[in-house]
Protein backbone atom coordinates (compact mmCIF):
# COMPACT_ATOMS: atom_id res chain seq x y z
CA UNK A 1 0.00 0.00 0.00
CA UNK A 2 1.26 3.49 -0.82
CA UNK A 3 2.39 5.47 2.22
CA UNK A 4 0.65 8.81 2.75
CA UNK A 5 3.06 11.32 4.27
CA UNK A 6 2.19 14.21 6.56
CA UNK A 7 3.33 17.68 7.52
CA UNK A 8 5.01 18.19 10.91
CA UNK A 9 3.57 21.22 12.66
CA UNK A 10 3.81 22.23 16.31
CA UNK A 11 5.51 18.96 17.25
CA UNK A 12 2.83 16.76 15.64
CA UNK A 13 2.39 14.86 12.41
CA UNK A 14 -0.43 16.66 10.65
CA UNK A 15 -2.37 15.18 7.75
CA UNK A 16 -2.63 17.26 4.60
CA UNK A 17 -5.93 19.10 4.21
CA UNK A 18 -5.58 20.43 0.67
CA UNK A 19 -6.59 17.24 -1.13
CA UNK A 20 -3.55 17.80 -3.39
CA UNK A 21 -0.71 15.27 -3.30
CA UNK A 22 2.62 14.81 -5.03
CA UNK A 23 3.89 11.37 -6.06
CA UNK A 24 7.17 10.17 -4.55
CA UNK A 25 8.84 7.45 -6.63
CA UNK A 26 11.61 5.00 -5.91
CA UNK A 27 13.99 5.93 -8.75
CA UNK A 28 15.68 2.51 -8.70
CA UNK A 29 12.42 0.67 -9.49
CA UNK A 30 10.28 3.42 -11.00
CA UNK A 31 7.51 2.42 -8.57
CA UNK A 32 5.32 4.81 -6.59
CA UNK A 33 6.71 4.86 -3.05
CA UNK A 34 4.58 7.44 -1.23
CA UNK A 35 2.27 10.40 -1.67
CA UNK A 36 3.18 13.72 -0.13
CA UNK A 37 0.56 16.32 0.79
CA UNK A 38 0.95 19.70 -0.92
CA UNK A 39 0.10 22.43 1.56
CA UNK A 40 -2.29 25.31 1.07
CA UNK A 41 -1.41 28.80 2.32
CA UNK A 42 -3.57 28.10 5.40
CA UNK A 43 -1.46 25.10 6.34
CA UNK A 44 1.73 27.13 5.87
CA UNK A 45 0.21 29.90 8.00
CA UNK A 46 -0.48 27.37 10.76
CA UNK A 47 3.17 26.29 10.82
CA UNK A 48 4.34 29.91 10.87
CA UNK A 49 1.87 30.74 13.66
CA UNK A 50 3.20 27.86 15.75
CA UNK A 51 6.79 29.00 15.09
CA UNK A 52 5.87 32.54 16.08
CA UNK A 53 4.29 31.33 19.31
CA UNK A 54 7.33 29.21 20.17
CA UNK A 55 9.83 31.99 19.41
CA UNK A 56 9.89 34.08 22.65
CA UNK A 57 10.57 31.10 24.92
CA UNK A 58 13.14 29.58 22.53
CA UNK A 59 14.95 32.91 22.09
CA UNK A 60 15.02 33.27 25.89
CA UNK A 61 16.44 29.75 26.35
CA UNK A 62 20.11 30.14 27.18
CA UNK A 63 22.47 29.44 24.27
CA UNK A 64 24.05 26.56 26.14
CA UNK A 65 20.69 24.86 26.73
CA UNK A 66 19.85 25.23 23.05
CA UNK A 67 23.24 23.76 22.18
CA UNK A 68 22.66 20.80 24.48
CA UNK A 69 19.47 19.88 22.64
CA UNK A 70 21.42 20.03 19.40
CA UNK A 71 24.13 17.82 20.93
CA UNK A 72 21.45 15.25 21.77
CA UNK A 73 20.10 15.60 18.22
CA UNK A 74 23.61 14.93 16.89
CA UNK A 75 23.82 11.67 18.87
CA UNK A 76 20.41 10.62 17.54
CA UNK A 77 21.50 11.41 13.99
CA UNK A 78 24.58 9.24 14.46
CA UNK A 79 22.49 6.40 15.84
CA UNK A 80 20.04 6.71 12.93
CA UNK A 81 22.56 7.45 10.16
CA UNK A 82 22.07 4.14 8.40
CA UNK A 83 18.28 4.37 8.49
CA UNK A 84 18.40 7.96 7.26
CA UNK A 85 20.72 6.95 4.42
CA UNK A 86 18.33 4.17 3.40
CA UNK A 87 15.41 6.59 3.30
CA UNK A 88 17.45 9.06 1.23
CA UNK A 89 18.46 6.34 -1.24
CA UNK A 90 14.92 5.01 -1.56
CA UNK A 91 13.55 8.38 -2.70
CA UNK A 92 16.58 10.04 -4.29
CA UNK A 93 18.33 7.01 -5.76
CA UNK A 94 21.92 7.75 -4.67
CA UNK A 95 23.97 4.76 -3.55
CA UNK A 96 24.13 3.90 0.15
CA UNK A 97 27.73 5.01 0.79
CA UNK A 98 27.00 8.36 -0.85
CA UNK A 99 23.80 8.83 1.19
CA UNK A 100 25.80 8.06 4.34
CA UNK A 101 28.34 10.68 3.25
CA UNK A 102 25.51 13.20 2.92
CA UNK A 103 24.33 12.41 6.46
CA UNK A 104 27.88 12.77 7.79
CA UNK A 105 28.32 16.19 6.20
CA UNK A 106 24.98 17.22 7.72
CA UNK A 107 25.97 15.99 11.17
CA UNK A 108 29.08 18.16 10.95
CA UNK A 109 26.90 21.26 10.76
CA UNK A 110 25.05 20.18 13.90
CA UNK A 111 28.45 19.74 15.55
CA UNK A 112 29.38 23.26 14.49
CA UNK A 113 26.05 24.65 15.75
CA UNK A 114 26.72 23.12 19.19
CA UNK A 115 29.56 25.67 19.47
CA UNK A 116 27.28 28.61 18.65
CA UNK A 117 27.37 30.06 22.19
CA UNK A 118 30.98 31.00 21.49
CA UNK A 119 30.10 32.57 18.14
CA UNK A 120 27.19 34.55 19.56
CA UNK A 121 29.49 36.44 21.90
CA UNK A 122 29.50 40.15 21.16
CA UNK A 123 32.22 42.77 21.48
CA UNK A 124 32.80 45.27 24.25
CA UNK A 125 34.77 48.51 24.37
CA UNK A 126 35.19 50.13 27.71
CA UNK A 127 35.35 53.93 27.95
CA UNK A 128 34.55 54.99 24.39
CA UNK A 129 33.90 58.37 26.07
CA UNK A 130 34.35 59.32 29.71
CA UNK A 131 32.19 56.92 31.70
CA UNK A 132 30.70 55.52 28.50
CA UNK A 133 30.98 51.87 27.37
CA UNK A 134 29.82 50.27 24.17
CA UNK A 135 28.91 46.66 23.46
CA UNK A 136 27.43 44.81 20.55
CA UNK A 137 25.42 41.62 20.51
CA UNK A 138 23.73 39.39 17.99
CA UNK A 139 20.05 38.58 18.46
CA UNK A 140 17.87 36.04 16.63
CA UNK A 141 15.60 37.23 13.83
CA UNK A 142 12.40 35.40 14.79
CA UNK A 143 10.65 32.93 12.47
CA UNK A 144 12.88 31.90 9.58
CA UNK A 145 12.19 29.47 6.74
CA UNK A 146 14.17 27.05 4.58
CA UNK A 147 13.29 25.74 1.11
CA UNK A 148 15.40 22.83 -0.07
CA UNK A 149 16.17 20.90 -3.30
CA UNK A 150 15.83 17.19 -4.03
CA UNK A 151 19.51 16.37 -4.40
CA UNK A 152 20.51 16.51 -0.71
CA UNK A 153 17.24 16.01 1.16
CA UNK A 154 18.95 15.80 4.56
CA UNK A 155 22.25 17.68 4.20
CA UNK A 156 20.96 20.93 2.73
CA UNK A 157 18.25 21.20 5.42
CA UNK A 158 21.02 20.53 7.95
CA UNK A 159 23.07 23.39 6.46
CA UNK A 160 20.29 25.68 7.61
CA UNK A 161 18.22 24.81 10.66
CA UNK A 162 20.86 23.72 13.22
CA UNK A 163 22.54 27.13 12.89
CA UNK A 164 19.22 29.00 12.86
CA UNK A 165 18.00 27.15 15.97
CA UNK A 166 21.32 27.55 17.80
CA UNK A 167 20.98 31.32 17.29
CA UNK A 168 17.52 31.29 18.90
CA UNK A 169 15.25 31.40 15.84
CA UNK A 170 12.31 29.13 15.15
CA UNK A 171 12.26 27.39 11.78
CA UNK A 172 9.78 26.27 9.12
CA UNK A 173 11.16 23.91 6.46
CA UNK A 174 9.63 23.33 3.02
CA UNK A 175 11.53 20.31 1.64
CA UNK A 176 11.60 19.10 -1.94
CA UNK A 177 8.37 17.28 -2.74
CA UNK A 178 10.38 14.58 -4.53
CA UNK A 179 12.10 13.13 -1.44
CA UNK A 180 10.37 14.43 1.70
CA UNK A 181 10.75 11.41 4.03
CA UNK A 182 14.29 12.13 5.29
CA UNK A 183 13.37 15.65 6.51
CA UNK A 184 10.33 14.17 8.32
CA UNK A 185 12.65 11.82 10.18
CA UNK A 186 14.87 14.80 11.10
CA UNK A 187 11.81 16.46 12.65
CA UNK A 188 11.07 13.33 14.72
CA UNK A 189 14.66 13.17 15.94
CA UNK A 190 14.63 16.85 16.93
CA UNK A 191 11.51 16.20 18.99
CA UNK A 192 13.14 13.17 20.58
CA UNK A 193 16.16 15.33 21.41
CA UNK A 194 13.90 17.58 23.46
CA UNK A 195 13.25 20.46 21.07
CA UNK A 196 10.10 22.28 22.25
CA UNK A 197 7.06 21.95 19.99
CA UNK A 198 6.72 24.63 17.35
CA UNK A 199 10.44 25.50 17.25
CA UNK A 200 10.84 23.37 14.11
CA UNK A 201 8.03 22.56 11.66
CA UNK A 202 7.80 21.06 8.21
CA UNK A 203 5.24 21.97 5.58
CA UNK A 204 5.37 19.83 2.50
CA UNK A 205 4.34 21.43 -0.73
CA UNK A 206 5.12 23.11 -4.01
CA UNK A 207 5.00 26.67 -5.35
CA UNK A 208 1.82 27.42 -3.41
CA UNK A 209 3.55 26.71 -0.08
CA UNK A 210 6.69 28.59 -1.15
CA UNK A 211 4.66 31.66 -2.11
CA UNK A 212 2.82 31.58 1.21
CA UNK A 213 6.21 31.67 2.98
CA UNK A 214 7.53 34.48 0.78
CA UNK A 215 4.50 36.67 1.41
CA UNK A 216 4.00 36.00 5.12
CA UNK A 217 4.79 39.08 7.23
CA UNK A 218 6.01 36.98 10.19
CA UNK A 219 8.80 35.27 8.23
CA UNK A 220 11.95 37.31 8.78
CA UNK A 221 14.39 35.41 6.58
CA UNK A 222 14.43 32.67 3.95
CA UNK A 223 17.25 30.30 3.07
CA UNK A 224 16.84 28.65 -0.31
CA UNK A 225 18.84 26.09 -2.27
CA UNK A 226 17.74 24.94 -5.72
CA UNK A 227 17.91 25.87 -9.38
CA UNK A 228 18.91 29.36 -10.53
CA UNK A 229 15.57 30.53 -12.00
CA UNK A 230 13.78 29.68 -8.73
CA UNK A 231 16.64 31.12 -6.61
CA UNK A 232 16.33 34.38 -8.51
CA UNK A 233 12.55 34.39 -7.97
CA UNK A 234 12.92 33.66 -4.23
CA UNK A 235 15.47 36.45 -3.85
CA UNK A 236 13.42 39.04 -5.75
CA UNK A 237 10.07 38.17 -4.14
CA UNK A 238 11.42 37.69 -0.62
CA UNK A 239 13.48 40.90 -0.72
CA UNK A 240 10.51 42.85 -2.11
CA UNK A 241 8.60 41.67 0.97
CA UNK A 242 11.36 42.96 3.27
CA UNK A 243 12.91 39.60 4.13
CA UNK A 244 16.54 38.69 4.47
CA UNK A 245 17.32 36.13 1.75
CA UNK A 246 20.12 33.75 0.87
CA UNK A 247 19.25 31.88 -2.34
CA UNK A 248 21.75 29.39 -3.71
CA UNK A 249 21.29 28.37 -7.33
CA UNK A 250 22.67 26.08 -10.00
CA UNK A 251 26.20 25.45 -11.18
CA UNK A 252 28.54 24.45 -13.96
CA UNK A 253 31.80 23.51 -12.30
CA UNK A 254 35.06 23.38 -14.26
CA UNK A 255 38.18 21.46 -13.34
CA UNK A 256 41.37 22.70 -15.00
CA UNK A 257 44.00 20.06 -15.72
CA UNK A 258 47.40 21.67 -16.24
CA UNK A 259 50.18 20.04 -18.32
CA UNK A 260 52.18 19.33 -15.13
CA UNK A 261 49.28 17.66 -13.31
CA UNK A 262 49.45 14.05 -12.17
CA UNK A 263 47.02 12.67 -14.77
CA UNK A 264 46.21 9.49 -12.84
CA UNK A 265 45.10 11.54 -9.87
CA UNK A 266 43.23 13.98 -12.10
CA UNK A 267 41.36 11.10 -13.76
CA UNK A 268 40.49 9.56 -10.37
CA UNK A 269 39.22 12.93 -9.21
CA UNK A 270 37.12 13.45 -12.33
CA UNK A 271 35.49 10.03 -12.07
CA UNK A 272 34.17 10.70 -8.55
CA UNK A 273 33.40 14.37 -9.08
CA UNK A 274 31.56 13.96 -12.41
CA UNK A 275 29.74 10.66 -11.92
CA UNK A 276 29.24 10.42 -8.13
CA UNK A 277 25.54 10.81 -7.24
CA UNK A 278 24.94 10.46 -11.02
CA UNK A 279 26.12 14.06 -11.40
CA UNK A 280 23.20 15.37 -9.35
CA UNK A 281 25.38 17.53 -7.13
CA UNK A 282 25.68 21.29 -7.28
CA UNK A 283 29.43 20.79 -6.77
CA UNK A 284 29.77 18.05 -9.43
CA UNK A 285 32.48 18.71 -12.00
CA UNK A 286 30.76 18.74 -15.38
CA UNK A 287 33.54 20.32 -17.44
CA UNK A 288 37.20 19.26 -17.54
CA UNK A 289 39.35 22.02 -19.03
CA UNK A 290 42.43 20.36 -20.49
CA UNK A 291 45.35 22.73 -21.06
CA UNK A 292 46.97 21.49 -24.28
CA UNK A 293 45.95 18.73 -26.70
CA UNK A 294 48.41 16.30 -25.17
CA UNK A 295 46.73 16.59 -21.77
CA UNK A 296 43.29 16.27 -23.37
CA UNK A 297 44.22 13.14 -25.34
CA UNK A 298 45.83 11.48 -22.33
CA UNK A 299 42.94 12.38 -20.05
CA UNK A 300 40.24 11.12 -22.41
CA UNK A 301 42.21 7.90 -22.96
CA UNK A 302 42.29 7.33 -19.20
CA UNK A 303 38.67 8.30 -18.57
CA UNK A 304 36.88 6.47 -21.39
CA UNK A 305 37.35 2.86 -20.20
CA UNK A 306 36.61 3.84 -16.63
CA UNK A 307 33.37 5.60 -17.57
CA UNK A 308 32.26 2.45 -19.43
CA UNK A 309 33.00 0.37 -16.34
CA UNK A 310 31.17 2.40 -13.68
CA UNK A 311 29.22 -0.06 -11.51
CA UNK A 312 25.66 1.13 -11.94
CA UNK A 313 22.98 -0.18 -9.62
CA UNK A 314 20.41 0.46 -6.93
CA UNK A 315 21.45 1.45 -3.40
CA UNK A 316 20.54 -2.04 -2.21
CA UNK A 317 23.51 -3.30 -4.26
CA UNK A 318 26.14 -2.19 -1.78
CA UNK A 319 29.07 -2.12 -4.21
CA UNK A 320 27.22 0.11 -6.71
CA UNK A 321 29.09 3.31 -7.57
CA UNK A 322 26.29 5.18 -9.33
CA UNK A 323 22.53 5.00 -8.89
CA UNK A 324 19.62 6.15 -11.06
CA UNK A 325 18.53 9.73 -11.73
CA UNK A 326 15.78 11.15 -9.57
CA UNK A 327 12.89 10.85 -12.04
CA UNK A 328 11.99 9.57 -15.48
CA UNK A 329 11.46 13.14 -16.68
CA UNK A 330 14.91 14.19 -15.46
CA UNK A 331 16.54 11.17 -17.12
CA UNK A 332 14.84 12.09 -20.40
CA UNK A 333 16.06 15.68 -20.03
CA UNK A 334 19.65 14.53 -19.48
CA UNK A 335 19.34 12.23 -22.50
CA UNK A 336 18.14 15.15 -24.60
CA UNK A 337 21.22 17.13 -23.55
CA UNK A 338 23.36 14.28 -24.85
CA UNK A 339 21.40 14.40 -28.14
CA UNK A 340 22.03 18.13 -28.36
CA UNK A 341 25.77 17.69 -27.72
CA UNK A 342 25.94 15.24 -30.61
CA UNK A 343 23.88 17.54 -32.85
CA UNK A 344 26.14 20.50 -32.04
CA UNK A 345 29.26 18.58 -33.00
CA UNK A 346 30.86 17.54 -29.70
CA UNK A 347 32.73 14.24 -29.91
CA UNK A 348 30.76 11.58 -28.00
CA UNK A 349 33.40 9.25 -26.55
CA UNK A 350 31.15 7.23 -24.22
CA UNK A 351 27.39 7.19 -24.80
CA UNK A 352 25.25 6.36 -21.76
CA UNK A 353 21.90 6.89 -23.46
CA UNK A 354 21.09 3.27 -24.14
CA UNK A 355 22.12 1.89 -20.79
CA UNK A 356 19.64 -0.75 -19.59
CA UNK A 357 19.48 -2.66 -16.29
CA UNK A 358 19.22 -6.44 -16.46
CA UNK A 359 15.60 -7.67 -16.67
CA UNK A 360 14.16 -7.80 -13.14
CA UNK A 361 12.89 -5.33 -10.63
CA UNK A 362 15.13 -2.44 -11.72
CA UNK A 363 14.33 -2.49 -15.40
CA UNK A 364 11.92 0.42 -14.98
CA UNK A 365 14.36 2.41 -12.80
CA UNK A 366 15.63 5.77 -14.07
CA UNK A 367 19.17 4.60 -14.83
CA UNK A 368 21.45 6.22 -17.38
CA UNK A 369 24.99 5.28 -18.29
CA UNK A 370 28.00 7.52 -17.69
CA UNK A 371 28.63 9.77 -20.69
CA UNK A 372 31.84 11.45 -21.84
CA UNK A 373 32.19 14.17 -24.46
CA UNK A 374 35.42 15.51 -25.91
CA UNK A 375 35.91 18.70 -27.94
CA UNK A 376 33.09 20.56 -26.22
CA UNK A 377 33.08 24.27 -27.10
CA UNK A 378 31.71 27.24 -25.10
CA UNK A 379 28.91 27.89 -27.61
CA UNK A 380 27.31 24.47 -27.10
CA UNK A 381 24.25 24.01 -24.84
CA UNK A 382 26.00 21.15 -23.05
CA UNK A 383 28.66 23.69 -22.06
CA UNK A 384 26.45 26.64 -21.18
CA UNK A 385 23.69 24.90 -19.21
CA UNK A 386 23.62 22.82 -16.05
CA UNK A 387 22.81 19.22 -17.06
CA UNK A 388 22.70 17.69 -13.56
CA UNK A 389 23.41 14.19 -14.81
CA UNK A 390 26.34 11.78 -15.34
CA UNK A 391 27.76 13.72 -18.29
CA UNK A 392 31.31 15.07 -18.38
CA UNK A 393 32.55 17.33 -21.18
CA UNK A 394 36.18 18.00 -22.02
CA UNK A 395 36.98 21.50 -23.30
CA UNK A 396 40.40 21.92 -24.90
CA UNK A 397 42.28 25.19 -24.34
CA UNK A 398 45.84 26.14 -25.24
CA UNK A 399 46.92 28.06 -22.15
CA UNK A 400 46.26 28.60 -18.45
CA UNK A 401 45.08 32.15 -19.29
CA UNK A 402 42.48 30.80 -21.71
CA UNK A 403 41.21 28.42 -19.01
CA UNK A 404 40.76 31.25 -16.51
CA UNK A 405 39.00 33.48 -19.04
CA UNK A 406 36.66 30.63 -19.96
CA UNK A 407 35.63 29.99 -16.36
CA UNK A 408 35.30 33.66 -15.47
CA UNK A 409 33.02 34.22 -18.48
CA UNK A 410 30.56 31.53 -17.37
CA UNK A 411 27.32 32.69 -15.76
CA UNK A 412 27.75 30.28 -12.83
CA UNK A 413 30.43 30.48 -10.15
CA UNK A 414 29.74 27.78 -7.59
CA UNK A 415 32.82 25.54 -7.44
CA UNK A 416 35.97 24.98 -9.48
CA UNK A 417 39.29 23.17 -9.20
CA UNK A 418 42.77 23.21 -10.64
CA UNK A 419 45.01 20.15 -10.84
CA UNK A 420 48.68 21.10 -11.01
CA UNK A 421 52.01 20.53 -9.29
CA UNK A 422 52.99 24.16 -9.73
CA UNK A 423 52.39 26.40 -6.71
CA UNK A 424 52.53 29.59 -8.78
CA UNK A 425 49.65 28.58 -11.05
CA UNK A 426 47.65 27.22 -8.11
CA UNK A 427 48.03 30.43 -6.15
CA UNK A 428 47.27 32.64 -9.12
CA UNK A 429 44.19 30.55 -9.94
CA UNK A 430 42.83 30.79 -6.38
CA UNK A 431 43.36 34.55 -6.51
CA UNK A 432 41.87 35.44 -9.86
CA UNK A 433 39.11 32.93 -10.45
CA UNK A 434 35.58 34.33 -10.03
CA UNK A 435 34.08 31.36 -8.25
CA UNK A 436 32.98 31.00 -4.62
CA UNK A 437 34.62 27.66 -3.75
CA UNK A 438 38.00 26.69 -5.20
CA UNK A 439 39.90 23.42 -5.00
CA UNK A 440 43.62 23.00 -5.56
CA UNK A 441 44.13 19.33 -6.39
CA UNK A 442 40.76 18.83 -4.63
CA UNK A 443 37.91 18.21 -7.08
CA UNK A 444 34.89 18.91 -4.85
CA UNK A 445 35.95 21.69 -2.48
CA UNK A 446 32.84 21.68 -0.27
CA UNK A 447 33.80 23.76 2.77
CA UNK A 448 33.64 22.13 6.20
CA UNK A 449 30.80 23.15 8.52
CA UNK A 450 32.93 25.73 10.36
CA UNK A 451 33.68 27.51 7.07
CA UNK A 452 30.84 28.72 4.86
CA UNK A 453 29.32 27.29 1.67
CA UNK A 454 28.31 29.44 -1.29
CA UNK A 455 29.00 30.37 -4.88
CA UNK A 456 29.29 33.60 -6.85
CA UNK A 457 27.46 35.08 -9.84
CA UNK A 458 24.25 33.20 -10.76
CA UNK A 459 25.01 30.51 -8.19
CA UNK A 460 24.02 32.68 -5.21
CA UNK A 461 21.66 35.60 -4.72
CA UNK A 462 22.07 37.42 -1.41
CA UNK A 463 24.93 38.50 0.79
CA UNK A 464 25.61 35.53 3.02
CA UNK A 465 26.90 32.05 2.33
CA UNK A 466 25.56 29.10 4.36
CA UNK A 467 26.64 27.66 7.71
CA UNK A 468 29.94 28.51 9.40
CA UNK A 469 30.43 32.15 10.48
CA UNK A 470 28.30 33.40 7.56
CA UNK A 471 25.38 31.27 8.80
CA UNK A 472 25.59 32.86 12.25
CA UNK A 473 25.57 36.32 10.64
CA UNK A 474 22.63 35.44 8.43
CA UNK A 475 20.44 34.16 11.26
CA UNK A 476 21.17 37.00 13.71
CA UNK A 477 20.99 40.76 13.65
CA UNK A 478 23.47 43.05 15.25
CA UNK A 479 22.64 45.47 18.03
CA UNK A 480 25.10 47.97 19.49
CA UNK A 481 24.48 49.44 22.93
CA UNK A 482 26.13 52.57 24.30
CA UNK A 483 25.80 53.10 28.05
CA UNK A 484 26.90 55.77 30.51
CA UNK A 485 27.78 54.62 34.03
CA UNK A 486 27.92 56.09 36.58
CA UNK A 487 25.16 58.55 35.76
CA UNK A 488 26.39 61.01 38.41
CA UNK A 489 28.15 63.41 36.01
CA UNK A 490 25.81 66.10 34.69
CA UNK A 491 26.87 67.31 31.23
CA UNK A 492 23.89 69.47 30.31
CA UNK A 493 22.07 69.56 26.98
CA UNK A 494 24.34 69.22 23.97
CA UNK A 495 23.10 70.00 20.47
CA UNK A 496 26.14 68.93 18.46
CA UNK A 497 26.89 65.45 17.16
CA UNK A 498 28.31 63.45 20.12
CA UNK A 499 32.12 63.19 19.92
CA UNK A 500 34.70 61.94 22.37
CA UNK A 501 35.55 65.46 23.55
P1 LIG B 1 14.26 23.34 -7.85
O1 LIG B 1 14.67 24.76 -8.02
O2 LIG B 1 13.37 22.74 -8.86
O3 LIG B 1 13.50 23.16 -6.44
C1 LIG B 1 14.04 23.64 -5.24
C2 LIG B 1 12.90 23.99 -4.29
O4 LIG B 1 12.11 25.02 -4.87
C3 LIG B 1 11.96 22.82 -4.00
O5 LIG B 1 11.63 22.83 -2.64
C4 LIG B 1 10.76 23.12 -4.88
O6 LIG B 1 9.55 22.64 -4.33
C5 LIG B 1 10.74 24.64 -4.95
N1 LIG B 1 10.20 25.13 -6.22
C6 LIG B 1 10.27 24.52 -7.44
N2 LIG B 1 9.66 25.27 -8.37
C7 LIG B 1 9.19 26.37 -7.75
C8 LIG B 1 8.48 27.53 -8.18
N3 LIG B 1 8.12 27.69 -9.45
N4 LIG B 1 8.18 28.48 -7.28
C9 LIG B 1 8.52 28.33 -6.00
N5 LIG B 1 9.20 27.25 -5.51
C10 LIG B 1 9.55 26.29 -6.38
O7 LIG B 1 15.61 22.51 -7.67
P2 LIG B 1 15.78 20.93 -7.61
O8 LIG B 1 15.55 20.35 -8.96
O9 LIG B 1 15.03 20.36 -6.46
O10 LIG B 1 17.33 20.82 -7.24
C11 LIG B 1 18.36 20.84 -8.19
C12 LIG B 1 18.95 22.21 -8.34
O11 LIG B 1 19.43 22.68 -7.10
C13 LIG B 1 20.16 22.22 -9.27
O12 LIG B 1 20.07 23.37 -10.09
C14 LIG B 1 21.34 22.34 -8.32
O13 LIG B 1 22.50 22.94 -8.85
C15 LIG B 1 20.76 23.17 -7.25
N6 LIG B 1 21.51 23.04 -6.01
C16 LIG B 1 22.34 24.05 -5.66
C17 LIG B 1 23.09 23.95 -4.52
C18 LIG B 1 24.02 25.06 -4.11
O14 LIG B 1 24.54 24.99 -3.04
N7 LIG B 1 24.22 26.09 -4.92
C19 LIG B 1 23.03 22.80 -3.73
C20 LIG B 1 22.16 21.78 -4.11
C21 LIG B 1 21.40 21.92 -5.26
Amino acid sequence: MTRILTHFIGGLEVEGASGRYGDVFNPATGKLDARVPLATADEVNAAIASAREAFPAWAATTPLRRARILAKFKSLLEANADRLAEIISAEHGKVHSDALGEVTRGIEVVEFACGAPHLLKGEVTENIGTGIDSHSLRQPLGVVAGITPFNFPAMVALWMFPVALACGNTFVLKPSERDPSAPLLLAQLLKEAGLPDGVFSIVNGDKEAVDAILHHPDVQAVSFVGSTPIARYIYATGAANGKRIQALGGAKNHMVVMPDADLEKAADALMGAAYGAAGERCMAISIAVAVGDEVADALVARLAPRVREIRIGPATQRNAEMGPLVSGAHRDKVRSYIDSGVAEGAHLVVDGRDYRMEPGQHEQGYFLGGTLFDRVTPQMRIYREEIFGPVLGVVRVKTYREAVELINAHEYGNGTAIFTQDGDSARMFAHEIQVGMVGVNVPIPVPMAFHSFGGWKNSLFGDHHMHGPEGIRFYTRLKTITSRWPTGIRTGADFVMPTMS
